[in-house]
């Protein structure tokens, strides 16, 4: 697939901004304007200069953990940046179109609707997963981006790792996968299929089973013609150094990562079993993610009086196919047995 085909013509002419470490890191550093003297905080980082404008330690470090290249690594703040980056990129404002299949992840259509580019939608399966028929008889030649999100939010459920490369394989666009939750899943990283299908970006983030949600750091992974199209239009120095920093320590760290992980998971099951014991709980969809949706009564008044008594969870019962849906985080074992003591209170 010609991936520049599908970039937008001004992105293509870009010439990039460069920044004053782009030719040199060593030396007497008079280039960039910064306060020789110092920073007023302690620290080891030299905060008085600019961080590595391409991440190269930190690439290396989730290349290795991913089993990709660093060149296939793209790291924004957030993967909310890369989601923005990749319409940027690739759609027409006031053109051309992505499409989503809600229920879904609300940034892509924000993203969207803040750059005026179209979106066009197909509903997930009543089991929320993908009719990929109907998704790809509804491109059009306007549609560039598919985003799909496994596994999903609100739903929890990953999506058939076989109709992701279904959508891949019949898409002559780009393919997002968006894995927030991958790792809370039994089903594996589509990552290292990048290498083989270079319309495809997953995209990953450090916000949920890392715990590091505070210092926001998105990862997108992709064909290195798709990665250096995303480093050529993101902000010149956009990943702190103390971002970087707390991401290289959890990756020393990995053991509690993966106790995380499993805590959370044991804590989803408890949630789950609790949940369906009450009679107003009609169902709580099976999660591969850190959060359940259940169906609950009467959704929207027991949302409510949930945040009267300082329990606040999210309603989805406006996102099709989720009529009185609540989504609700795993939280400490503590919050889990006080929202099932609320919820005791509220449903008795
Ligand atoms: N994708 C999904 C599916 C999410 O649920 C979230 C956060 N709620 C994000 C992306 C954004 O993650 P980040 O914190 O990396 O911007």
């Amino acid at each position: 697939m010609d991936i520049d085909k599908l970039v937008r013509k001004n992105i293509k002419d870009l010439i990039p901004y460069r920044s004053a470490r782009d030719d040199f890191k060593k030396g007497t550093l008079l280039d960039a304007n910064e306060n020789a003297l110092g920073s007023p905080i302690k620290s080891d980082l030299e905060l008085n200069r600019y961080p590595d404008p391409y991440q190269e330690e930190l690439r290396d470090q989730i290349a290795w953990y991913r089993r990709v290249e660093a060149k296939n690594i793209f790291l924004g703040v957030g993967s909310d940046e890369a989601i923005d980056l990749l319409i940027r990129i690739f759609c027409q404002p006031g053109e051309e179109s992505i499409m989503i299949t809600p229920p879904t992840y609300g940034m892509y259509k924000v993203s969207a609707n803040i750059n005026d580019v179209a979106i066009q939608e197909v509903q997930l399966t009543a089991d929320f997963q993908l009719d990929v028929e109907k998704t790809l008889a509804a491109v059009s030649d306007k549609t560039k981006i598919i985003f799909l999100c496994s596994p999903n939010n609100p739903t929890g459920n990953s999506l058939k790792k076989e109709d992701l490369l279904s959508i891949v394989n019949g898409f002559q666009g780009i393919v997002v996968v968006d894995e927030a939750y991958v790792d809370f899943s039994s089903q594996a990283s589509m990552a290292t299929e990048v290498v083989q299908h270079p319309n495809l970006v997953v995209m990953q983030t450090l916000s949920k089973a890392f715990g590091l949600a505070g210092i926001r750091l998105g990862i997108a992974i992709a064909d290195d013609r798709i990665i250096n199209y995303m480093l050529k239009v993101k902000a010149p120095y956009n990943i702190n150094k103390l971002t970087a920093k707390a991401a290289l320590d959890a990756f020393n760290n990995l053991e509690q990562v993966e106790e995380f992980v499993k805590d959370l998971v044991a804590e989803r099951n408890w949630l789950t079993d609790e949940l369906l014991k009450f009679e107003a709980v009609s169902k709580v969809y099976p999660s591969d993610a850190n959060f359940v949706l259940a169906i609950v009564d009467d959704a929207l008044n027991v949302y409510k009086k949930l945040a009267e008594k300082g329990v606040i969870i999210r309603y989805r019962g406006n996102q099709p196919g989720c009529e009185n849906g609540l989504r609700i985080s795993v939280g400490t074992p503590e919050e889990n047995a006080k929202l099932i003591l609320t919820l005791n209170d509220i449903m008795k």
